[in-house]
C-alpha cells in the first residue's frame, strides 16, 4: 500500500477517497511511471504517501481520452451535466470531514480551515451546476432585412489545468466545475505537494463519465506542462500559481495561440485610514494576513497605516497575533499551521531578516519555530519602508509588515507601485474617500472594510502581472466558452 500510518491515523485506509495513482479515461492508473514521489505532512515532516511520478506520456494519454470524450459530453443537455455536478457538490458536502482530514494532512492548514475550503470548493461546483443551464446566446438586430444575426456559445474543448498547493481542493474546483458545466473536458495536474486532495475529488462517484476529468500526478511540472501546452488537442490552459511559471506557460501556448487563464501572484496592499473602524481593521488584517498561515495569493502583503492610528493599530494587532495558537492543524484550536515546505519557510525568514537589518522592529514573532515541522511564529513588524524586500515580493507567510503613511495620494501611489494587481483592501469611514480609493486602486479585487472577499458568486482575478481571466460568478464560465456568430442571409 502506498499510504503510511502517518496518513491513516487521520484518514482510514478504507476511505473511499484515498487514491494512490492518477486517473486516466475513467481508470485509476500509474501509466508507465517507474518511479514514485513522496507526499509529506508539513506539520511533522512525515511521509504520508508515495505516488507514481507520471509525466509527459501519461499526460498525452489523458489528453487523447479527454479529446475523444469531449463531443459526447458537450452534446449532453446542460440539465444532465448540471445534475452530475450537483451530485458531486452534494458528495463533497456530505464527506467534508474526511476530505478536510486529507487536506490538513498534506497541506497543513488547521482542520477547521480545511473543512471551510472543502465547502468553498463545493460551492463552486454548486454554482456552476446552476450556471450550466444559463449559458445564453443573443440575437442582434441586423442592419438589413434579409439577414438575421445571432450569437451562440460553445465549449472551447479540452482544457489543461495546473494548480498550486495552497488551496488543493478549491483551486481545482474553480476550474474544473465551470469547464465541465459548459461541456469541456479536463486534464488536471495538481501540485506535487498536495495531490491526495485532487485524487479525492469525487467526480467519478458523482457519475462524471470516463475521460471527462483526468488527473495526472507527478513531480515534473515542466514536462507535464509542456505536453499540455504543446499538444494541439488541448485548446486552453488554466493555471494558478507563480507569475514566473505563468509566463512560461503563456510563452509555450503562444505557438498555437492557445487560450490561457492565469491566476498569478499578488502583492496585496491593506490600507487603514485614520477614520477606519479600528476593531474591524484589526479583524480584517487577522483574516486577510494569517489565514492559511499567510499562504494565499490575496493575503495582505503590505499593511499601510495612517499616522494618526499607526501605533494603536500596531499594538492591537500585535496583541491578537501574539495570542494566536500555532501548531499541527489537527490540534484543537490551532489557528496557524506550518508553512508548506523548507523553501517557503526560508523565504519568510529571509524577508524578516532583511526588514530587520534595514531598521524594522519586531513587535511579535519574527522567528522560525524549532522542531520537525516548517513553522514560523506569527509576526508583526513596524517601521517598514519601501526599500525592504517585503515591499516588493509576496512573503507568503504569517508576517504583517506595517508601513506608515500620511496622505491619500501618497498611499495610493505606494499601493499601486507594483507589477501585481490581484487584491487590495482598505478600511475607511468617509464615503467620498471610499469611492475615490476604490476607483484609484489598480487591482482586480478590492475589499472595503473587510479582509475576506472570496466567494463563488464573485469574479476572482487580477490585472497587470497578476493574471488573465476570472474564476467564479457568471464571468467564470466565459473563460471556457467560445463565442460563435451566426448570420442567416437571403431571407
Ligand atoms: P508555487 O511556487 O506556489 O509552488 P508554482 O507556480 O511553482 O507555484 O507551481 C504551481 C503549479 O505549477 C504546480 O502544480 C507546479 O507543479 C506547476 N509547475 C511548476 N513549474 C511548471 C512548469 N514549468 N510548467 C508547468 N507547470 C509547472
Amino acid at each position: 500500500m502506498a499510504f503510511t500510518t502517518a496518513l491513516t491515523k487521520h484518514v482510514s485506509f478504507s476511505s473511499r477517497f484515498l487514491r494512490d495513482t492518477g486517473y486516466i479515461d475513467g481508470v485509476w492508473t500509474a501509466g508507465d511511471a517507474s518511479r514514485t514521489f513522496d507526499v509529506l505532512n508539513p506539520a511533522t515532516g512525515e511521509v504520508l504517501a508515495s505516488l507514481p511520478d507520471m509525466g509527459a506520456a501519461e499526460t498525452r494519454d489523458a489528453i487523447t481520452a479527454a479529446h475523444a470524450a469531449q463531443p459526447a459530453w458537450a452534446a449532453r443537455p446542460a440539465k444532465e451535466r448540471a445534475a452530475i455536478l450537483r451530485k458531486w457538490h452534494e458528495l463533497m458536502v456530505a464527506n467534508a470531514d474526511e476530505l478536510a482530514a486529507i487536506l490538513t494532512a498534506e497541506m497543513g492548514k488547521p482542520f477547521a480551515e480545511a473543512r471551510g475550503e472543502i465547502l468553498y470548493a463545493a460551492a463552486y461546483v454548486e454554482w456552476y451546476a446552476e450556471e450550466a443551464k444559463r449559458i445564453y446566446g443573443e440575437t442582434i438586430p441586423a442592419p438589413s432585412n434579409d439577414k438575421r444575426m445571432m450569437v451562440i456559445k460553445q465549449p472551447v474543448g479540452v482544457v489543461g489545468t495546473i494548480t498550486p498547493w495552497n488551496f488543493p481542493a478549491a483551486m481545482i474546483a474553480r476550474k474544473v466545475a465551470p469547464a465541465l458545466a459548459v461541456g469541456c473536458t479536463v486534464v488536471s495536474k495538481p501540485a506535487e505537494q498536495t495531490p491526495l486532495s485532487a485524487l479525492a475529488v469525487l467526480a467519478e462517484q458523482a457519475g462524471v463519465p470516463a475521460g471527462i476529468f483526468n488527473v495526472i500526478v507527478g513531480e515534473d511540472g515542466p514536462a507535464i506542462g509542456k505536453e499540455l501546452c504543446g499538444n494541439d488537442k488541448v485548446r486552453k490552459i488554466s493555471f494558478t500559481g507563480s507569475t514566473e511559471v505563468g509566463r512560461i506557460l503563456m510563452r509555450q501556448c503562444a505557438d498555437q495561440i492557445k487560450k490561457v487563464s492565469l491566476e498569478l501572484g499578488g502583492n496585496a496592499p491593506f490600507i487603514v485610514f485614520d477614520d477606519a473602524d479600528l476593531d474591524a481593521a484589526v479583524e480584517g488584517a487577522l483574516a486577510s494576513k494569517y489565514r492559511n498561515a499567510g499562504q494565499t495569493c490575496v493575503c495582505a502583503n503590505r499593511l499601510y497605516v495612517q499616522s494618526g492610528v499607526y501605533d494603536a493599530f500596531a499594538a492591537r494587532l500585535a496583541a491578537k497575533v501574539a495570542a494566536m495558537p500555532v501548531g499541527d492543524g489537527f490540534e484543537a484550536g490551532v489557528m496557524v499551521g506550518p508553512l508548506i515546505d523548507d523553501k517557503g519557510l526560508a523565504k519568510v525568514e529571509s524577508h524578516v531578516e532583511d526588514a530587520v537589518s534595514k531598521g524594522a522592529k519586531v513587535l511579535t514573532g519574527g522567528k522560525r519555530i524549532k522542531g520537525a515541522g516548517t513553522f514560523f511564529s506569527p509576526t508583526v513588524l513596524t517601521g517598514v519602508t519601501s526599500g525592504m524586500q517585503v515591499a516588493r515580493e509576496e512573503t507568503f507567510g504569517p508576517v504583517a509588515p506595517l508601513f506608515r503613511f500620511d496622505t491619500v495620494e501618497d498611499v495610493i501611489a505606494q499601493a499601486n507601485d507594483t507589477e501585481f494587481g490581484l487584491a487590495a483592501y482598505f478600511f475607511a469611514g468617509d464615503l467620498k474617500k471610499v469611492w475615490r480609493v476604490a476607483e484609484a486602486l489598480e487591482y482586480g479585487m478590492v475589499g472595503i472594510n473587510t479582509g475576506l472577499i472570496s466567494s463563488e458568486a464573485a469574479p476572482f482575478g487580477g490585472i497587470k502581472q497578476s493574471g488573465l481571466g476570472r474564476e467564479g460568478s457568471r464571468h467564470g464560465a466565459d473563460d471556457y466558452l467560445e463565442i460563435k456568430y451566426l448570420c442567416i442571409g437571403n431571407l
